[in-house]
């Protein structure tokens, strides 16, 4: 038995075989062949190819269905590119002219396509060079399950064997393309707590630790793996009694997760009366039913920019009308808050045309900035939002806001649409409340001036934690830097919710640290009073703001702005907790089923 320690990004409790997705567990043996022997491999390399692309697009069909139409355009795009004659034509003339087997033939190929594709110093070309790394990898698994009977499908994995997958990093969108059927859980050597990797888990409920170094040569030939999302930890080949143990934690917590449903439609009130208002984040239209369910009352966040991260190209008004439509359509007149879009950094979209290499891209053309530069793309969203705006209750907010110019420059485009939009007989509704996503110190810092301007804050913790402190949200060798619990932290937040209340207007925090239960009592204390979070911490964070007095919280946060450090903060919070909590919940831990 091995213990590895990474970092929780998504709650619950994995058990099962490991899945080694490294690009070398599926590797093409090399074999000699007789020219009598060429027809025989040409059939092989026939009946692979279309296996695996039967398999991408039964893969779309499903991601379809799971997470909509823009996710499966990936799985499209493998579909087509495993179709293309020149692939099947390539390899052919490889097999013939080496005298190689076939999949050895076909990843030759393909190592070329994507060497040539790596040397690009479009950044977005040599993107796609994972694209061709990931067909590689679908069609060997194909030679491997025609000759072997293997379960392994590249990437995708079969729901008849559910495994833990276990990878150097998994993107946003390979993250997105697992099947919570086929997928107990995953851990990876990459990543940091409040990556978008670790979102995506979270919107799919997947167990997952991150960041944990270096360890897949030592998980290669485990028999079974434990993924333990609440405390991050990864447990190879675990002996008898640490089986049983977490066999019965996985048992307890889903029953425990049951329990608290029923707390869904109680009020979100503390032991002295205070309302918090619990909403849920999303990132795919079809999370709204969890949020629903769950007892959110309404959507706090909406990351659009999800829409376009694997499109083959950037939605046009009315497939982002649709998708805006049906969530706002689904919440029934409960509100939501639909963020313009977030991209740049690590979301840049598949197609090319947005962003620029650049040496620091978490600095660099993101986010606000990007649609300000990009004004009809900006319009071409705004119009879609606004249209959705008519059919219920559409707050619009804008992302990582840096100076008043910019906020002012973004309110003078969307007034511009508005005004157009009305002269042309849409239908929008009369008031669409706006909001300031605070999320880069300046913001907060001149938090008292953005108040004057707009309806609502959002903190988006996740960029206010990396900005403040320098740390690289998505960086697992600097992750023990990155700290909510940092007092200069603590202190922005609470410059942000003073300007707020002057102003009368509200705050929400929707940033991961919102839904982490010994933060948010810290960010109530601090005069937090709405707390956006993925749908399946709702229930979990319900039984801790009705555990709760707001006086003591309010007390603990006073203390925490004066305390050195993030130690001494979490120190205190641990110890002021255990009283309420006597189970301490963890930090990241929500509930869901594990
Ligand atoms: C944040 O930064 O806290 C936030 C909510 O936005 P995102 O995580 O999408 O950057
Ligand atoms: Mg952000």
């Amino acid at each position: 038995m091995k213990t590895l320690r990474g970092i929780a990004v998504s709650p619950g409790i994995a058990i099962g075989p490991p899945m080694v997705i490294d690009g070398r567990r599926i590797s093409a043996p090399r074999r000699s062949i007789t020219v009598d022997g060429i027809p025989a491999e040409f059939e092989r390399l026939a009946r692979a190819l279309s296996l695996a692309r039967e398999d991408a697009e039964q893969a779309q069909e499903e991601a379809r269905q799971r997470l909509g139409p823009q996710y499966a355009d990936i799985l499209g795009a493998h579909a087509r590119m495993i179709s293309d004659p020149s692939l099947e034509r390539d390899s052919r003339v490889r097999i013939e002219r080496e005298r190689v087997n076939a999949e050895q033939a076909l990843a030759e190929v393909l190592d070329a396509y994507a060497a040539k594709l790596e040397a690009m110093p479009d950044q977005r070309l040599a993107a796609r060079a994972a694209d061709v790394r990931d067909i590689q990898t679908r069609i060997l698994a194909q030679f491997q399950t025609t000759d072997d009977t293997t379960t392994t499908r590249g990437g995708i994995i079969n729901s008849d064997s559910p495994v833990v997958v276990l990878a150097p990093d998994l993107s946003p969108s390979e993250t997105a393309g697992l099947d919570p059927a086929a997928v107990l859980g995953f851990a990876t050597e990459a990543g940091g707590r409040a990556s978008h990797t670790a979102i995506v888990a979270e919107a799919l409920e997947i167990p997952a630790v991150v960041g944990l170094g270096r360890f897949l040569d030592q998980a290669r030939d485990a028999l079974v793996v434990i993924i333990d999302g609440d405390d991050g930890l990864v447990i190879l080949d675990p002996d008898q009694p640490t089986l049983d143990r977490y066999r019965r934690v996985s048992s307890e917590r889903a029953a425990r997760f049951e329990g608290l449903a029923n707390l869904s439609r109680l009020p979100a009130v503390t032991l002295d009366g205070h309302e918090v208002g619990l909403w849920g984040n999303i990132e795919f239209p079809l999370e709204v039913g969890a949020c629903r369910d769950r007892g959110a009352i309404g959507v706090g966040l909406y990351r659009t920019e999800f829409l376009f991260l694997n499109a083959e190209k950037a939605p046009t008004e009315d497939e982002q009308y649709e998708a805006y439509a049906t969530v706002v359509r689904s919440l029934r007149g409960q509100p939501i808050t639909i963020r313009t879009l977030d991209l740049g950094a690590d979301k840049l979209p598949a197609y090319g045309g947005l962003g620029s290499t650049e040496a620091n891209p978490v600095l660099g053309l993101r986010s606000l900035r990007l649609s300000l530069r990009e004004p009809e793309l900006f319009r071409t969203q705004l119009r879609a939002i606004l249209r959705a705006s008519a059919l219920g209750n559409v707050r619009l907010m804008f992302p990582l806001v840096t100076t008043l110019e910019e906020l002012r420059e973004a309110r003078r485009l969307l007034a511009e649409v508005q005004a157009s939009m009305k002269s042309a007989g849409v239908p929008v509704a009369d008031h669409v409340p706006i909001g300031a996503m605070i999320e880069v110190p300046a913001a907060a810092i001149m938090a008292d001036k953005l108040a004057n301007e707009v309806d609502f804050f959002s903190i988006g913790t996740n960029d206010l934690i990396q900005y403040s402190l320098a740390v690289d949200r998505t960086n697992e060798a600097v992750a023990s830097l990155y700290n909510a619990a940092d007092p200069a932290v603590l202190r922005l937040i609470k410059m942000v919710v003073s300007a707020a209340a002057t102003r009368k207007i509200d705050v929400t925090v929707c940033g991961t640290m919102g839904g982490e239960p010994m933060h948010a009592v810290l960010l109530l204390g601090l005069g937090v009073r709405n707390l956006s979070m993925p749908p399946h911490q709702l229930p979990e964070m319900k039984r801790v703001v009705r555990s709760i007095r707001l006086d003591q919280a309010q007390a603990l946060a006073a203390e925490a702005l004066e305390l050195d450090s993030a130690e001494a903060v979490a120190n205190r919070l641990r110890n002021a907790l255990l009283e309420v909590f006597p189970e301490a919940p963890s930090q990241g831990s929500g509930a869901a089923p594990g």
